[in-house]
């Protein structure tokens, strides 16, 4: 199958702004490629050439890339330099050049898409001494073969710099249409069947994603064994499944009301979530399934010593502790550590090795969750049987305990415990469902967060994406002073203006502001997201951050839950204040929905007696 078959999807992908057109535009790609093929062009079309939890990046330097596109070509540097200055992409760059130098050479074979593929994977997977080298050739050998408007894509594929905004959910919907109705118009025109068997589709291609974390395997089982397929689709060691994800609430009454009586109440420790697989070897992977196995050497030991000759999938939270005192210590001290590079370190450039941040940060992993164990899917067994078979296999040391958990019936017990360890310093608890399975990548009310900082004006903290940005005036001349910040509407794959934040940065923050977000600077209003307001510069939805704020109110500013509450009116957030934390562990797809701020707003209005 021709690369060129790849990249002409791409082009009209990049052409569409509207959602359903997008959603055809993928059926159609999905339709394009033989089952042995969709995985790897599903991948692509996300920017990468594997899943997420595989850790493998193509990633190419942009210096080494625009060599490589001069030398191909026969072109200056400068000049590739200065094509890129214009267009602000190396891909258009590339195309340029591509048009200006040559036709390919009569005779020379077309890409196809298996090689292309493994080039990639070549240049993927390069390292050591003589790898830049490896790296412009194969990426030389593609581009010699490539028409112009493969080039433009070759060269964004490689740097890693893509971007079709096709979000999961998009792929999820077109599977969903492929295996039942095959209709792509609004769900208004299918009929009650087909709507029906459109839901079931989605629901069944949504669990496979959820288990696998793997659209690209989602889209090549469901291909080649359709929906029956998909439902044999099972968690398995070393792919990360989708984390559950608990639901707030705004007093311990209802969070208790909602519990069949007895529930778990377990300590909420403020640090990063971990999903550690072990088997043959140990692997980590973060809330947002990516790799930090090599980033926890420690935690890996910890780990195997935890659970002896043992398969298993586990989960937890680690946090940052003090050595002195084995006392927690803050978020902020782990999210140090994990900036740092292992076994890396080089003394006389200063760096510190391996050993050294491990002392300097000792973490400790507190397990809360069984998954798996000895080929045996525990997800839709009851928490209280995981949590029994992780009690029971855990032999507890200093760098990993079991989750602190009280089996409480009273919500004054449950207040009790509450004001107890928040005065520790907790950050709040977890009340779960004792009887509840393991519901992978869902938010439910099954598991219920309720947070210290409830007593603050607004009982929860939201993690919202940057989509644009403000210069900073009088003082913060020449900076970003404010940014304008959305939340995730899931049902669309959009993300919805929800507040201008200017307040919580210090002088140092602000004045890298500009320097983090440069990557992900748009010429124009990114595709997805939805604004009336327009900033001084647009951003990739890419970045997610915590937000404290003051109040919710309806705007007619911001397009956060448009009409859902009040025609021609969206929610806002009043006063918001940055909290000083990046939320690099969460996808921009994990940030907080349009519906959770909607169901916030109607909560508060209840509570003061408004509704
Ligand atoms: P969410 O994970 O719900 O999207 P978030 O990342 O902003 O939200 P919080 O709102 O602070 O996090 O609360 C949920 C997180 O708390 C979990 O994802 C997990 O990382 C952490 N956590 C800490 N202790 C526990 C526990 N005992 N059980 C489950 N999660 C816990």
């Amino acid at each position: 199958m021709e690369f060129r078959r790849l990249a002409e999807a791409f082009e009209g992908i990049e052409a569409t702004s509207k959602r359903l057109e997008l959603t055809e535009r993928v059926l159609a790609l999905l339709k394009t490629f033989p089952d042995s093929l969709v995985d790897k062009a599903v991948w692509m079309m996300q920017g990468k050439i594997y899943p997420d939890y595989v850790g493998v990046e193509l990633g190419v330097a942009e210096k080494l890339t625009i060599r490589a596109i001069a030398r191909t070509y026969g072109a200056k540097e400068e000049e590739v330099v200065a094509l890129l200055k214009k267009s602000g992409d190396l891909g258009v760059a590339a195309e340029e050049v591509a048009k200006r130098r040559r036709q390919r050479t009569m005779g020379q074979a077309a890409l196809n898409l298996a090689g292309v593929y493994a080039t990639f994977e070549r240049i993927a997977r390069a390292s050591g001494a003589g790898s830049q080298d490896q790296k412009i050739g194969g990426l030389s050998e593609l581009l010699a073969a490539a028409s112009p408007l493969e080039a433009r894509y070759i060269v964004r594929l490689a740097t890693g710099k893509l971007r079709l905004g096709v979000a999961d959910q998009t792929v999820v919907d077109a599977l969903g249409i492929l295996l039942s109705d095959g209709k792509v118009g609004s769900v208004t025109e299918l009929d009650e069947g087909d709507r029906k068997s459109r839901d079931e589709a989605k629901a069944v291609v949504q669990r496979a994603a959820d288990v696998t974390s793997d659209l690209g395997t989602v889209a090549r089982t469901a291909l080649s064994a359709g929906l029956a397929g998909l439902k044999r689709l099972k968690l398995k060691l070393g792919v990360p499944l989708r984390p559950m994800l608990a639901e707030r609430a705004e007093t311990l009454e209802e969070a208790m009301a909602r519990m069949p009586g007895a529930a778990f109440v377990e300590y909420k420790y403020d640090g990063l979530r971990m999903q550690a697989h072990l088997g043959k070897s140990t692997e980590i992977f973060s809330r947002r399934l990516e790799q930090l196995t090599s980033q926890f050497p420690d935690v890996v030991k910890a780990l195997e010593k935890a659970f002896p000759g043992r398969q298993v999938i586990v989960e937890g939270e680690v946090v940052a502790i003090d050595p002195k005192t084995g006392r927690m210590r803050h978020f902020q001290e782990l999210s140090q550590r994990r900036g740092r590079k292992y076994g890396l370190g080089d003394a006389t450039l200063g760096e510190t090795d391996e050993r050294d941040v491990i002392k300097e940060i000792p973490v400790r992993l507190h397990l809360f969750d069984l998954l798996w164990h000895e080929g045996e899917d525990y997800t839709t067994r009851p928490l209280k049987e995981r949590r029994g078979l992780l009690e029971k296999l855990l032999k507890p040391n200093e760098g990993v305990a079991l989750g602190d958990l009280r089996r409480l019936t009273d919500t004054k017990d449950v207040e009790e415990y509450f004001q107890a360890v928040t005065l520790t310093g907790a950050e709040g608890i977890m009340i779960k469902n004792p009887d509840s399975e393991y519901e992978a990548g869902g938010r439910g009310f099954n598991w219920i967060k309720f947070k210290a900082d409830y007593d603050a004006k607004l009982a929860d903290t939201f993690d919202l994406v940057a989509i644009g940005a403000y210069w900073g005036q009088g003082r913060r001349g020449g900076w970003y002073g404010g940014l304008l910040l959305a939340s995730f509407n899931d049902a669309e794959g959009t993300f919805e203006s929800l507040c201008r934040l200017a307040t919580g940065f210090d002088d140092a923050t602000l004045a890298a502001l500009e320097e983090r977000f440069a990557p992900f600077v748009a010429k124009a209003k990114p595709k997805g997201v939805e604004s009336t307001l327009e900033p001084d510069v647009w951003l990739q939805p890419k970045v997610v951050l915590e937000v404290q704020g003051a109040e919710l109110t309806l705007s007619p500013n911001h397009r956060c839950a448009w009409g859902a509450l009040k025609d021609d009116a969206g929610l806002s957030v009043r006063f918001p204040r940055f909290t000083g934390r990046w939320r690099d562990d969460k996808k921009p797809e994990q940030a907080t929905t349009s519906k959770e701020v909607a169901k916030m707003f109607q909560a508060r209005r209840k509570r003061q007696g408004l509704a």
